[in-house]
């Protein structure tokens, strides 16, 4: 179902759970503003998601309130993970689904990160 991501951030949602380890993840890279770990429902060979460490809903709040240490730090974590998984070679896919029309399901802002296989068109036509 997806969320409203003009709503006020929901600290139960799942991803601010794993960041305060209450539920268990595949990490692969932390740094001081960004987690990235395995998704639990993969669509492609690797498909990871980084998320700040702030509390953050969406591209929408974190690019309008987060500061420029944490935009940054976020940004470098994705590009420093889509590296470290060998993907800029082969080429790879970075996603972010943002509210209704977005289909984001999780109110945590996350990048999913694509990678090994030949992706396909961008977004179904229809
Ligand atoms: P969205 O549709 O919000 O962009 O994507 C949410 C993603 O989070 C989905 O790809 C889904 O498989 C993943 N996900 C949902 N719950 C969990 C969880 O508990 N652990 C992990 N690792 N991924 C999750």
């Amino acid at each position: 179902m997806p969320i409203d991501a003009t709503a006020p951030y929901d600290d139960q949602n799942i991803f601010a759970k794993i960041l305060r380890d209450e539920i268990p993840s595949k990490k692969v890279y932390e740094n001081e503003f960004a987690l990235a770990f395995h998704d639990i429902n993969p669509q492609a060979p690797i498909h990871i998601l980084v998320i700040p460490k702030g509390r953050y809903v969406s591209w929408d709040d974190f690019t309008t309130t987060a500061d420029d240490a944490e935009i940054a730090g976020f940004i470098r974590a994705v590009g420093h993970v889509a590296r470290e998984q060998g993907l800029p070679a082969p080429g790879y896919r970075l996603l972010a689904n943002i509210g209704g029309h977005g289909h984001q399901e999780v109110p945590h802002l996350h990048i999913h990160i694509f990678g090994g296989r030949q992706m396909r068109e961008m977004i179904p036509r229809s």
